[in-house]
């Protein structure tokens, strides 16, 4: 292994968080040297995963925490974000396109597409008591030799 390093940091569950948290991954993996697709693909989907925490994880006035861990290993990043909130009961239908729990609140149902097709992988682990979803993707522009 010739390069690790991560982040954490939690945060509550409000809209006003989602672009903090967009700028907050993005300016921690400039230092894999990633393209500017490839930072975009992964505010898209932090972005996403984020929303899905504010919207869905806590139904009640009581907002919860949000949790964005990012790690870096090599030329691949890891994001995890999770909650402690509701959980979703079918993951496997919540991951179909158009599948939304709330089509009156004008979802489209597509933020986990969105999600695996920016990522490399997307995976969804979710209880009653709350989810974690977690993505990883390889920067391949990354080609300078890191010292440290
Ligand atoms: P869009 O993302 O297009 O605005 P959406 O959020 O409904 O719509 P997805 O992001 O694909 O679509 O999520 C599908 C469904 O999975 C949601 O409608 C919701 O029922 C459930 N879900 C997703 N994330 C969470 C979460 N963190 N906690 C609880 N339920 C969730
Ligand atoms: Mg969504």
């Amino acid at each position: 292994m010739k390069y690790s390093n991560f982040m954490e940091v939690t945060f509550k569950a409000m809209s006003v968080n989602e672009g903090f948290a967009r700028v907050c991954v993005a300016s921690f993996c400039v230092q894999l040297n990633p393209s500017v697709d490839e930072i975009t693909d992964i505010k898209t989907a932090v972005s996403e995963a984020v929303t899905n925490c504010v919207v869905h994880a806590y139904p009640t006035s009581v907002k919860g925490d949000v949790i964005l861990r990012c790690e870096l290993e090599d030329d691949t990043v890891t994001i995890t974000v999770s909650d402690k909130g509701v959980g979703i009961k079918d993951v496997i239908k919540a991951r179909e396109p158009f599948y939304t729990s709330k089509p009156s609140a004008e979802r489209s149902g597509m933020g986990f597409t969105v999600m695996e097709s920016f990522m490399d992988d997307v995976q969804v682990l979710s209880n009653s008591f709350g989810t974690s979803v977690k993505m990883t993707k390889k920067i391949s522009s990354n080609v300078t030799e890191k010292v440290g």
